[in-house]
């Protein structure tokens, strides 16, 4: 049994930034400036024009021709905040429902691998699934309003990760990832007990020995300075 507390982390919107490389790519294929495609775009895509049942083919044609797995940005900050939650203990599961490709599991699959690799993004478990609520993780980073509500109609906590298309979901939200570090922490000293963390977004805290010295030998000054009140009235 795993007793570590398990973070379940969606890949698209959260760690990898799909929209603005899937909008480049779709450019690309049309020939028109990537400013044609707003980042700013409903769950649907409607912004962008596309006809019904288009979104799929393109999405295939971006995955399978045009490596979308393997050639997005990460998002700011993820990967550093998710190794530090690696070292504080978290269990870290990426959950990610990219086997929608037909046919192109095997290039879906060996690409996700091999972007998580070349951004050394940290992770334990890979799971690609299409039910999330059966991930088992004790809190979900998630940014698809479909997972969320999902996830949290199963008494599955969940932190939305901000997006255009998900303001209408209720928080816990993470605009960012120190933010997203912020949250997650809470909830694993609750988990543990204990409140004695340090901050998100903050390197290792190598100087924190040299720091509580220095605070300790400037009380001893002062105390040196302050005469006890018993000796006070000595001759
Ligand atoms: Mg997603």
């Amino acid at each position: 049994m795993n007793d570590a507390f398990v973070l379940g982390v969606d890949l698209d919107g959260v760690v990898a930034d799909h929209t603005r490389r899937f909008r480049d790519i779709l450019a690309e294929i049309r020939g028109v400036s990537p400013d044609t495609y707003p980042l700013e775009r409903s769950w649907d895509f409607g912004e962008w024009g596309l006809a019904p049942g288009e979104y799929a083919a393109l999405h295939r044609t971006a995955v399978m021709d045009y490596d979308l797995f393997r050639t997005m940005d990460p998002i700011q900050g993820a990967t550093d905040a998710l190794w530090r939650l690696s070292d504080a203990g978290v269990w870290i599961r990426i959950i990610t429902h990219r086997l929608y490709v037909n046919w192109g599991h095997e290039k879906a699959v060996g690409d996700t691998a091999a972007w998580l690799d070349l951004h050394r993004v940290p992770y334990r478990d890979l799971c690609f699934l299409g039910a999330k609520p059966e991930a088992q993780a004790d809190v979900y980073v998630d940014d698809a309003p479909h997972n969320v509500e999902e996830l949290r109609a199963r008494g599955n906590e969940t932190i939305v990760f901000d997006q255009p298309y998900n303001r209408r979901c209720d928080g816990p939200r993470a605009h960012d990832w120190a933010e997203a570090e912020e949250l997650v922490h809470e909830r694993v000293a609750r988990h543990a007990g204990r409140v004695e963390l340090q901050l998100p977004g903050i390197d290792a805290g190598s100087d924190r020995l040299p720091r509580h010295q220095g605070h300790l030998s400037q009380t001893s000054a002062t105390a040196r300075r302050t005469p006890l009140s018993g000796l006070d009235s000595d001759p």
